[in-house]
């Protein structure tokens, strides 16, 4: 459970990223964060990792107070909370298979990243990843000769790899074309349905929203100005 208290965010600039936000996420859920550029989309999912952090309220994650964890614990938080990008993050002149591996292996020495020893068990997880989101006959092709959709796949398989129970996805389809986008968001409900992934997504594309999330939250200026089914959704936002 992601619990949003009274939640202020203050940037160090003095601009109030956000104001008195009030959220409970169930796990399981698959949430769609909309709003117009600039809202405060990014400033609100980055919390939840503490990437951001809260300046008023209280914020807690899985039964943790955010704002008191120390730098091991905020490390051990990550490990169950993925996090897949509009840019996919990823090496570009490695291939798929190292990509995924290099991220989801907790405390990877550096020496076996550079030489790339993984064990069986890490390869066949990554593998098994890759198959998931149907790119495992890439797996030796290296990401900067894949197309976007393929290459947004491979940040998938890696934060899949990582077993998350949470998924915070930053605008995940906003540089593919419209077929691949919806491709890419049938991954996240196959997630969300078979493997119970909690899924809290920015998007600004309302229609993708609706079509896809459970529950929509709304955000303007840096506040909730709307919070329910994504079949209730009007012209709050
Ligand atoms: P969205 O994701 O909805 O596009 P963001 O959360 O990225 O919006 O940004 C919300 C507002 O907060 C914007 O006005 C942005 O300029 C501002 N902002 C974001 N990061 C910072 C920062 N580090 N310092 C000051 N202002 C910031
Ligand atoms: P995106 O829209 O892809 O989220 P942004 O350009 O909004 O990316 O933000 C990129 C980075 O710059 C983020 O780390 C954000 O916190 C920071 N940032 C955004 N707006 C501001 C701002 N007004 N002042 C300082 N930092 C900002």
């Amino acid at each position: 459970m992601i619990q949003f208290k009274e939640v202020g965010l203050t940037y160090p600039n003095g601009f109030q990223g956000l104001k008195d936000v009030n959220v409970t996420i169930e796990q399981g859920e698959y949430v769609a964060v909309i709003g117009l550029s600039g809202a405060g989309k990014s400033t609100f999912i980055r919390c939840v990792n503490r990437m951001n952090e809260i300046t008023e309220g209280e914020l807690i994650v899985q039964g943790q107070n955010v704002p008191t964890l120390n730098k091991k614990e905020v490390r051990q938080m990550r490990r169950s909370i993925g996090m897949v990008f509009q840019s996919f993050n990823l090496i570009t002149r490695a291939t798929v298979l190292k990509n995924v591996l290099v991220s989801f292996v907790p405390d990877l020495p550096v020496w076996r990243k550079v030489f790339g020893i993984f064990t069986k068990e890490e390869k066949m997880k990554a593998l098994e990843a890759l198959d998931r989101v149907g790119i495992l006959d890439k797996a030796f092709v290296r990401v900067d000769q894949l197309s976007g959709g393929q290459q947004q796949r491979v940040a998938l398989a890696r934060t899949l790899a990582q077993e998350p129970s949470i998924i915070l996805a930053d605008e995940p389809v906003a540089s593919l074309d419209p077929v691949t986008a919806k491709a890419v968001m049938d991954d996240f409900r196959t997630f969300n349905k078979e493997l119970n992934m909690t899924v809290i997504m920015n998007i600004h594309h309302v229609e993708l929203a609706l079509e896809y999330a459970s529950r929509v939250i709304g955000i303007r200026a840096g506040e909730v100005v709307y919070d329910g089914p994504a079949s209730d959704v009007n012209e709050a936002v």
